[in-house]
């Protein structure tokens, strides 16, 4: 059965529209966007949209490719000193001449929304409230949302990444599930695959999990976005013939995708409640 992640994101922003209305300063989000790459652009358009829907103020900042580090530097510098804005998202990736890592740790931690800076990703490691990385509190969100119990359950996760792989799992240890974290150099993933009761898929690569590394009834959550040369989207599992051996499946569009973007502006309101001093 399909996962609806569209539908759960609604749901979400329906919800924090409800809280935005009551409160006189409004959330404010600023989406810094350097170059044109095509794939980010579509992602920050969704991301103002999301903002737009849940009556944020929004700020997008399109800078042209040649910007220096230092000119980003500087703007990150300004928006962390700006009282409208409560989250400031750098969509990566940067062009290769930015220094991806010292443009998120100039992020005020307070407002870094994506939870991708040293001090909030430490902070889940041991454990303590913080900003968790919007992908990943996705994922437990669309897990929970069928109703199956994570606590005890077996997690395959593929992908090790600072951004999905390593933060999801985290998260699913937090659940109580027993995590496996498999990656390019793991030997033999399909026996691993085959005793989990979780996978989520985070690899880049089209149609990976295939139907016979899949045991019946697993969960099967699928973070890639992989455009095909038709121009269509793939997600990292083969989902038509995996979703006969899975109990739930989310699928490409219309599953992690839409609840990053809810979880976002979720964020965005903890940042705002927590910089405001609101409950
Ligand atoms: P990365 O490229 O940073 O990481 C990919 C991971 O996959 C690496 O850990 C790599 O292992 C592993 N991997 C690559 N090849 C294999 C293989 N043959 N077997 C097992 N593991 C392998 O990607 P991201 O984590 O940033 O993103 C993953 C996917 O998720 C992408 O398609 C991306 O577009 C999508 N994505 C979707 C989001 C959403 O909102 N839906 C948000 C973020 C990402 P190693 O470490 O050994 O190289």
């Amino acid at each position: 059965m399909d996962i609806d992640g569209r539908k759960l994101s609604k749901k979400i922003k329906d919800q924090i529209k409800i809280k935005v209305e009551k409160l006189e300063k409004k959330p404010g989000l600023a989406v810094v966007l350097v170059g044109e790459n095509s794939a980010s652009q579509v992602y920050v358009r969704n991301k103002e949209r999301a903002c737009q829907k849940v009556g944020y103020y929004s700020r997008k900042i399109n800078l042209p490719v040649e910007t220096t580090q230092e000119e980003l530097l500087n703007l990150i510098e300004e928006l962390n000193n700006d009282e409208l804005i409560h989250g400031i998202l750098v969509q990566l990736p940067l062009p290769n001449h930015i220094d991806s890592e010292k443009i998120i740790l100039t992020i005020d931690p307070k407002k870094d929304v994506d939870g991708f800076h040293a001090l909030n990703m430490g902070n889940l490691l041991i454990g303590k409230k913080t900003i968790i990385p919007c992908t990943p509190k996705g994922i437990i969100e669309l897990i929970k949302s069928t109703g199956i119990e994570i606590s005890g359950k077996n997690a395959v996760v593929i992908g090790r990444s600072n951004i999905v792989g390593k933060p999801i799992s985290l998260l699913l240890m937090k659940n109580n599930a027993t995590i496996t974290i498999c990656h390019s150099k793991t030997l033999d993933l399909k026996k691993h695959c085959l005793n989990a009761d979780i996978i989520v898929a985070a690899i880049g690569k089209p149609n990976f999990v295939t139907e016979d590394m899949v045991k019946k009834g697993c969960v099967v959550i699928d973070v890639g976005i992989n455009r095909l040369d038709d121009g269509s989207l793939s997600g990292d599992v083969d989902y038509i013939n995996v979703k006969n051996n899975s109990s739930y499946i989310t699928p490409v569009p219309g599953g992690v995708g839409p609840m990053t973007i809810a979880m976002l502006m979720q964020n965005t309101l903890e940042c705002y409640k927590e910089i405001e001093k609101l409950e």
